[in-house]
């Protein structure tokens, strides 16, 4: 286990600079969640932390060792990327085995270790299978399983989930939390899944165009976003925005609303609006909603009876309401 600090960190490829100068510390047996948009520098983070990106500027340390000109293969972390790069001809067992075979372990020791892991991640009755034998799932397991045999000081996660299904995904979701759980090994994972940092991050931090926006735990950053494009970027369906009169009335450039705090009611509320569509999921329904405020969608009960077409009232609930000046930065609430 490891703590990894970042000093001022950043990446120029040329002139284009793709991460602007970062300070981060994730804390020993952590687990944080980089999120962002596509292209806004989450991998290139995780390169320089692994060693395979020389740095522009700052330094990363490990344990409060400094490891910014150090070579990949003596930081001490596993990498584990999207493609899973199972070796195709080698069974499990060889392929947990393969990092310390490379490293010259006696066999029996590799043996044990492989055992030791194979179980750990519920392996146990594959270890003869080759990849072409193993579901999603159990190949992401043993992709995992090689990094872990080597006991890495700490996990750097490039989008691990990204190439499963959707049940599958949700399944290995939970299987990350359980597994950090019973390691708490110190894990960084990047994606650009919003729910995926929700669920799994203690930490997240919130990168857009090579900057971070927010940092700090999952709710925290839902309920109190510092800005426009963390409130927009976490939550789905995504936060209401509102501009014009009704938020110049309140103070603020524009006012945002998440779909749960839009109350819609047949008695009379603060904004007339008109049902367009409605996704019914069965605990819950999506409506999306025209009105003078523009486009709404509010989040309610699988039970509402309402109807397309139908014409409601709609009230954002006051204490939920949040204010953005012209710039994007939060108001107080
Ligand atoms: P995605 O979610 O799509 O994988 P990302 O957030 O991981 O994106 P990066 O892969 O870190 O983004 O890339 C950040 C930016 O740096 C992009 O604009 C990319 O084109 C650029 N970039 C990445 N690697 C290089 C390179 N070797 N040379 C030049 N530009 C690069």
């Amino acid at each position: 286990m490891a703590e990894i600090l970042l000093e001022g960190l950043s990446k120029r490829f040329g002139t284009e600079e793709v991460l602007a100068p970062l300070d981060l510390t994730i804390a020993e047996g952590s687990f944080v969640v980089v999120v962002g948009p596509s292209g806004c520098g989450k991998t290139t983070l995780l390169r320089l932390i692994a060693g395979l990106e020389e740095v522009s500027s700052g330094r990363v340390l490990i344990d409060g060792r400094d490891v910014t000109h150090t070579a990949a293969a003596a930081r001490g972390l596993a990498m584990v990327f999207q493609s899973h790069a199972l070796y195709p001809h080698m069974n499990v067992r060889e392929n947990i085995g393969f990092p310390l075979k490379m490293a010259g372990r006696p066999a029996p020791e590799i043996a044990a270790r492989v055992q030791a892991v194979a179980s750990q991640l519920g392996l146990g009755d594959c270890l003869a299978r080759k990849p072409c034998q193993l579901s999603g799932g159990e190949r992401q397991r043993v992709a995992i399983g090689r990094a872990l045999v080597r006991a890495p000081a700490a996990f750097l996660l490039d989008e691990p989930l990204s190439s499963l299904d959707a049940e599958l995904r949700a399944r290995m979701r939970l299987e990350l939390a359980r597994l950090h759980r019973a390691l708490r090994t110190t894990m960084l994972l990047v994606t650009h899944d919003q729910i995926e940092a929700m669920t799994l991050a203690e930490q997240i931090v919130v990168l857009n165009a090579g900057r971070v926006e927010q940092t700090g735990a999952p709710l925290a950053l839902y309920h109190a976003p510092c800005n426009r494009f963390v409130a927009g970027f976490l939550g789905s369906p995504t936060m209401n925005f509102i501009e014009g009169p009704e938020a110049e009335r309140q103070g603020a450039h524009a006012l945002g609303i998440r779909p749960e705090h839009l109350r819609v009611t047949r008695a009379q509320g603060l904004w007339p609006g008109r049902v367009d569509v409605i996704e019914a999921l069965g605990a819950e329904s999506f409506l999306h909603l025209s009105s003078g405020q523009g486009r709404l969608v509010a989040r309610l009960d699988g039970s509402a009876d309402l109807r397309p077409g139908e014409t409601v009232w709609l009230t954002p609930a006051p204490a939920h309401l949040h204010r953005f000046d012209a710039a994007g930065r939060a108001l107080p609430q």
